[in-house]
């Protein structure tokens, strides 16, 4: 089994635990939960802050990074990674790569991966 999978399973056990005993964390509530994925970072910024205290802030930040989640608010986390960001990184790996003699043609693949 996979880090990334032990981690989600480890997280999913939890909410069951918390769910028997009649508890929710906050991004399951029916009114705001939408604000961990909101496409507005002020959304997501107020999310993150109201993670703060959840029982499930370890695991779930745990399950996010094994997981490399990129969006979303997990553990008190935007995760979201701005397509801009994405490409910005790309551009800059291949400014390197070509000035520190790297054959740019083992570099396509890399620069058409999809930005989320
Ligand atoms: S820490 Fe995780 S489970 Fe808790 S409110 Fe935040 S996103 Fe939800």
């Amino acid at each position: 089994m996979t880090a990334a999978r032990q981690a989600s399973d480890a997280l999913t056990r939890r909410l069951i635990d918390l769910a028997r005993q009649g508890i929710r964390p906050r991004c399951g509530d029916y009114e705001t939960s939408h604000y961990w994925t909101s496409e507005h970072e002020a959304e997501r910024k107020q999310a993150a802050q109201w993670c703060t205290g959840c029982p499930m802030f370890l695991p779930c930040g745990q399950a996010a990074e094994a997981n490399q989640e990129r969006w979303g608010v997990w553990g008190g986390r935007d995760r979201t990674v701005r397509p801009g960001k994405a490409a910005a990184a790309v551009w800059l790996y291949l400014l390197l790569a070509s000035s520190a003699g790297v054959q740019l043609v083992w570099m396509i693949p890399l620069a058409h991966r999809p930005a989320c």
